[in-house]
């Protein structure tokens, strides 16, 4: 066990120092990429994201406290990679903010608990919009009013629920999310729960590796559910056999809130191609993850590090201190493991909408950051960085049609299609009485 655990704290280290030196690293090399014959292309850049209605679909609160004195999202926040100065600097329209409840038990009390925290969560995002800064933004719950509200130039705050843990057993708080403007609901998160199984079972919670070899009962209704209230249904954490589920039963289009692609790189929250060509004949979409640890598997690099440490003689306990010297050898080396074993950037993040389009189809990838939930690469750390993004789309030929509907249109489609095939009013099915 201890040995376990003093490895388990050796790789924690090597990992933590990965990411400073990978930032800084990269840092330089993007700073070194903007010449003076990239202007006419950035130049290009800004006139198509201007033009643009520029979504993202999954950046997290941080807590009930958002929105509050405490953490003001109206101010250039530096605790948060999306706040409404940097969505205005980075010309970035609208955002899901993602009310996010963790798995617990599943029991009376932790659905209580997990249901409460949704509602605290919803009311943050909500005080933001309707309260806060009015002025500046404003909640849309339909794809005609995030076009109003892009339009006057105003941030269109939208709502998810991260883990439909958070809707118990009770289906009828499917409406009750629908009616405080929630339009899209995550089926679960890290860890099985009452809808389906997650792509990372959590051992914390006794999960197998498979409970329901996809949705359980309950899950199925509650994707009925969900199409019945226009309400999207988000697959972004499902296991396998739970999208495959989904995607057999679901009348409408499905999303992938924030995932990467496995034909990039293999990692369980990423999708495959098989489920990329599900998502095209579903008619839905994939909107890409910056979370460095998806895009590209940080192993190598963490290898090559903890050899190097070893090599000359480096205890873990003085890693951090080692890499801060910036003559020592242990500094100069792993300037050659940067270069051999670059960490996720920008370039990864369009590697995987690259993937994306060549498998699913141009019309199925969209952006879904994970700000302040782990997401963030030099070059695409916050929303003040989207123009980044759009820039290294033109240099890889995209039109700016194309790149268009990768920043909101597909997701719009997506939207409209998933009210479409609502039932009217969401509400006129639960007048008729059941029969039998
Ligand atoms: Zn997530």
């Amino acid at each position: 066990m201890y040995r376990v655990r003093r490895a388990w704290r050796w790789w924690g280290l090597v990992a933590g120092l990965a990411w400073i030196a990978a930032a800084g690293h990269a840092l330089g090399a993007e700073c070194a990429e903007r010449t003076a014959a990239d202007e006419p292309l950035l130049a290009k850049a800004r006139q198509v994201h201007a033009a643009a209605l520029t979504l993202d679909t999954h950046v997290d609160i941080a807590g009930p406290q958002y929105a509050t004195g405490q953490l003001d999202p109206g101010i250039e926040q530096p605790r948060l990679r999306c706040d409404l100065v940097k969505m205005v600097a980075g010309g970035v329209d609208g955002v899901f903010l993602a009310a996010y409840v963790s798995q617990q038990a599943r029991n009376a009390e932790g659905y209580r608990r997990a249901h409460q925290a949704a509602l605290e969560r919803i009311a943050a995002i909500r005080r933001l919009a309707t309260a806060m800064y009015p002025d500046r933004c404003e909640l849309a719950t339909t794809p005609d009013d995030v076009e109003r509200i892009a339009a006057a130039g105003k941030r269109a705050i939208m709502i998810g629920v991260e883990n439909g843990y958070a809707l118990g057993t009770d289906l009828s708080n499917v409406a009750r999310f629908a009616d405080l403007g929630v339009r899209y609901i995550t089926l679960c998160h890290n860890g099985h729960n009452q809808i389906c199984d997650s792509c990372n079972p959590a051992a914390r919670l006794g999960d197998r590796e498979a409970e329901h070899r996809g949705l359980s009962p309950l899950g199925r209704r509650v994707v009925a559910e969900m199409n019945r209230r226009g309400i999207m249904i988000d697959l972004s954490h499902a296991a396998a056999s739970t999208f495959g589920d989904v995607a057999a039963i679901s009348k409408a289009p499905v999303i992938a809130s924030h995932s990467g692609c496995s034909g990039v790189n293999p990692h369980p929250r990423n999708l495959t191609d098989e489920q990329l060509r599900m998502l095209r004949a579903n008619g839905g979409v994939i909107q890409i993850v910056a979370v460095g640890g998806f895009l590209k598997s940080p192993a190598e690099r963490n290898r090559a590090i903890a050899d190097l440490a070893r090599r000359i003689g480096v205890s873990a306990g003085d890693l951090a201190a080692a890499s801060r010297q910036p003559e020592g050898r242990f500094r100069r080396e792993l300037a050659e493991i940067d270069r051999r074993y670059p960490p996720a950037s920008l370039k990864d993040f369009v590697d995987h909408i690259d993937h994306a389009v060549r498998v699913a189809g141009l019309d199925h990838v969209g952006v879904g950051s994970d700000f302040d939930g782990g997401g963030g690469v030099p070059g695409f750390q916050n929303h003040a960085d989207a123009l980044n993004v759009t820039a290294e789309l033109l240099r890889r030929g995209y039109t700016a049609e194309e790149i268009t509907n990768i920043w909101g249109g597909n997701l719009l489609r997506v939207w409209r299609r998933v009210q479409a095939a609502a039932s009217p009013e969401g509400k006129a099915e639960e007048a008729i009485p059941p029969s039998g």
